[in-house]
């Protein structure tokens, strides 16, 4: 299996097939295991084997399965299915850290993952420093002898900022500190963290995976180690599993997910491009553009540049929601890497809850609006956009 390429791996990595032999992979909808005697129940309480379960919040088949497929694409030893994708980023952080531990992170984040960092861990004991991730001497200027781990976002939400991860990961593991790195955005399909040095890779299945809006779902991937120590440990007793059904939506999502994803990448190309210099617009941020102030290491790092961009409409909010209220195919939503085509505007939604100085620290801007390409035509999207900028 080692020698397939990834959309080989993202069909058929980890399959498992019941006595039945069927071909799409089943839906184990079961909590518990039947064992079959008291001593098989008491050894497998003492050491699980490597395709044993018993019981749905430590592991099941249907989750196993994707766990495994995941991993082969990400080139990876081992993965853990969580619930969400922040269950994925709150396991991965707060597994590895103690009270008296220090994190750096860069600053442009999720609103939530910011949360764990600055509200949760910091009752704890534990001391976070953010950084401009940008700019690769502050993360070495920041990093302390306590310094246990580092987090980013490889690209990060909603102003797609690019994180150079080979030199973050050089600096963390020269001062023997963890890298965790959030790679939604940078999609399992271009992933370049495995080979940048991450240790542990944290992905939002809600969003390219499954891609069709319909469940939500994480997965950390890394090095058997780590994922099956800490990781697993704190996940199994706080309870982050992944529903198997949700489990068995993501595998038969994986199927087309090269083919999902390359193609909103193609659309959310000619958009970049149909959108860059038009009048009602101060800027266009895609780190496909040549005009993104990160453009070569983008293309340095992935092969393309993601499905999602951020335009800033001149005049503010007023013209934002202008804008958003008179689109037509574009669906005004928070999630993104649906097969839909949304829009949102971070700083009244998904990122309202930051103050006022950190979102104009990170160019969250009134006018700012993120758009996630869907499957639909990309013409159609085009004339949709215009149409709308005109209406401002
Ligand atoms: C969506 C998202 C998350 C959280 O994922 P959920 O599945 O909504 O919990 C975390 N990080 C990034 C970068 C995201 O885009």
């Amino acid at each position: 299996m080692d020698k397939w390429k990834k959309r080989t791996k993202a069909v058929h990595a980890g399959t498992r097939r019941s006595s039945y032999g069927e071909v799409s992979e089943a839906i184990f909808l079961t909590q518990g295991f039947v064992y079959e005697s008291a001593e098989q129940a008491e050894a497998r309480f003492v050491k699980l084997g490597d395709d044993e379960f018993i019981y749905a919040r430590y592991g099941n088949p249907t989750v196993a399965m994707l766990e495994d497929r995941m991993a082969a694409l990400e080139g990876v030893e081992a993965g853990f299915a969580t619930a969400s994708g922040m269950a994925a980023v709150n396991g991965a952080l707060t597994a590895l850290v103690k009270a008296g531990d220090h994190i750096v992170s860069s600053r442009a984040l999720f609103g939530s993952c910011l949360y764990i960092l600055e509200d949760i861990l910091a009752r704890f004991g534990v001391e976070v420093t953010l950084v401009d991730g940008r700019d690769v001497d502050a993360w070495r200027t920041a990093i302390r002898p306590t310094t246990r781990l580092v987090f980013c976002e490889s690209i990060s939400n909603p102003t797609l900022e690019v994180i150079d991860l080979k030199a973050v990961c050089d600096i963390a593991h020269e001062n023997g500190a963890l890298v965790v790195v959030d790679n939604v955005f940078a999609t399992p399909v271009y992933s370049y963290a495995a080979e940048a040095g991450a240790d542990l890779i944290v992905y939002s299945t809600t969003k390219h995976v499954d891609g069709q809006g319909r469940c939500l779902g994480g997965m950390i991937l890394g090095k058997r180690d780590l994922v099956r120590g800490p990781v697993e440990a704190y996940l199994k007793h706080t309870g982050g599993a992944m529903s198997p059904f949700n489990a068995w939506v993501m595998l038969k999502s994986l199927d087309h997910m090269d083919l999902r994803v390359n193609a909103q990448v193609d659309t959310a190309e000619k958009i970049a491009a149909a959108l860059e210099g038009h009048p009602k617009l101060a800027r266009v941020i895609y780190p496909g553009l040549k005009s993104h102030p990160q453009h070569d290491l983008a293309r340095r790092q992935a092969e393309r540049a993601g499905t999602v961009m951020a335009i800033e409409v001149k005049g503010g909010k007023d013209a934002a929601f202008k804008m958003l209220n008179t689109l037509e195919i574009f669906t005004i939503s928070n999630n993104f890497a649906d097969s839909k085509s949304i829009v949102t505007h971070p700083a009244t939604t998904t990122h309202q809850r930051l103050p006022a100085e950190q979102k104009a620290l990170l160019g969250i801007s009134p006018g700012l609006i993120r758009l996630s390409c869907g499957l639909e035509d990309a013409d159609d999207l085009i004339a949709d956009l215009l149409a709308a900028l005109e209406a401002i």
